[in-house]
């Protein structure tokens, strides 16, 4: 899969204000964000609202559909645009000089033969172009703030302020506590169902049906928030694919699993029968997403269809069956719904650093554990029930 990726692919994020075909690309992409919330998160958004259950997810659809307050874009900008071609030919934005810049007037850089090489030259570039970028959008943003003008956006991402080359430090801390959250819940199910409740007799199994299952969603939750992690320290077409990919996998599959469990399914060829059509089309939507077009408007209904489908299974399953810790799937489902709130009010960085979105990332903390404190509840009440049965 990995040797799909063209190295044009990968630099295509630092091309497009420039590249006419990449800016209508973008502009598409932007069609559907248009005074909302930036596409790039909107699939992410729901499918990590899902992967924590705290699943208002007809409040995401709405913030799909409201045109809220949103800057426009900065990379319009003249001023910027022609700070990055100057930028670009020259090396420098104002004092300040970029060693990847350093071209010599054929094209090729100073240096030994490996220096020379086609790919090296790439990456140099690339490098290049993003430095120029950044420090464009620096010197734009200090200059509207002299006139007291508020930021704006560039491809897409408010004026962050990078911290040791990461792009958006305080989402990817919060993405890595995420993913520790989710750690700690997976670990923690899996001392439970084997260290501290009975195994069956013979088969020194557990008496949970949906152990299997459970411990699947906590492996592609963690894969979710490293990719969010790895989007957000650096944006490229690849870091970008790859959150999407993880983020609709988790999705898709904690569909099924929401269908197994309220269903009850057990027998292993009734669950085969539900899976097997998910993940086909899943596995058949993220090809697509990759390989043919990262189509932002189709992934937008694809897990708007999968969130709200999931969202609606859990939350009748705990009412109809008066689940004894329903009030904590509940809790979730409410505080998810508060927290994209964050995303519906997206507003520019506190200071370059926190925005909405990262807020939004500090959100789902608490949602996450209550989340698999309700999977342990139900793992262990299943349990004494079929003890109690078996007795
Ligand atoms: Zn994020």
């Amino acid at each position: 899969m990995w040797g799909a990726w063209s190295f044009d692919e990968l630099i295509s994020c630092c091309r497009k204000p420039f590249d006419g075909n990449a800016d209508a690309k973008r502009k598409g992409r932007e069609g559907g964000r248009e005074g909302g919330l930036p596409l790039v998160y909107r699939c992410r958004l729901i499918s990590a609202v899902l992967n924590m259950e705290g699943v208002v997810v007809f409040i995401v659809a709405f913030s799909c559909l409201v045109g809220s307050l949103q800057a426009s874009s900065g990379d319009a900008d003249p001023h910027y645009k022609s700070c990055v071609e100057k930028c670009e030919t020259t090396g420098c934005v104002g004092d300040r000089c970029f060693q990847h810049c350093r071209f010599s007037s054929d094209g090729v850089v100073d240096g030994p033969w490996y220096m020379q090489e086609p790919l090296y030259l790439q990456w140099k570039k690339w490098d290049c172009r993003c430095d120029c970028q950044y420090h464009c959008m620096l010197e734009r943003e200090k200059e509207r703030e002299r006139l007291g003008q508020g930021p704006r956006k560039y491809n897409g991402k408010w004026p962050f302020k990078r911290v040791f080359g990461i792009q958006e430090p305080i989402s990817v801390a919060l993405s890595v506590f995420n993913l520790a959250m989710q750690f700690h819940g997976w670990l923690s199910f899996i001392v439970l169902l084997y260290y501290k409740l009975p195994l069956r007799p013979q088969t020194r199994k557990t008496y949970y049906e949906f152990t299997g299952l459970w411990l699947i969603y906590g492996f592609l939750s963690m894969n979710s928030w490293f990719w969010s992690a790895v989007f957000h320290s650096q944006y490229i077409d690849l870091t970008e694919k790859l959150d999407y990919s993880s983020a609709v996998a988790l999705l898709g599959y904690s569909l099924i699993l929401a269908i197994l469990r309220t269903f009850n399914v057990r027998g292993e060829a009734a669950r085969v029968m539900v899976a097997a059509p998910l993940i086909a089309f899943v596995t058949t939507h993220i090809l697509y997403l990759n390989f043919y077009k990262l189509d932002y408007g189709l992934n937008m209904k694809v897990c708007l269809i999968m969130g709200i489908a999931q969202i609606l299974l859990w939350a009748l399953w705990a009412g109809l069956t008066h689940h004894p810790k329903r009030f904590k799937l509940w809790a979730v489902v409410i505080g998810g719904g508060l927290a994209t709130l964050l995303e519906i009010y997206d507003f520019p960085p506190y200071k370059g650093y926190i925005d909405a979105h990262a807020l939004w990332h500090a959100a789902t903390v608490i949602p996450t554990y209550l989340w698999w404190s309700f999977i342990k509840d139900d793992a262990e009440l299943r349990t004494s029930n079929l003890i109690k049965k078996a007795m």
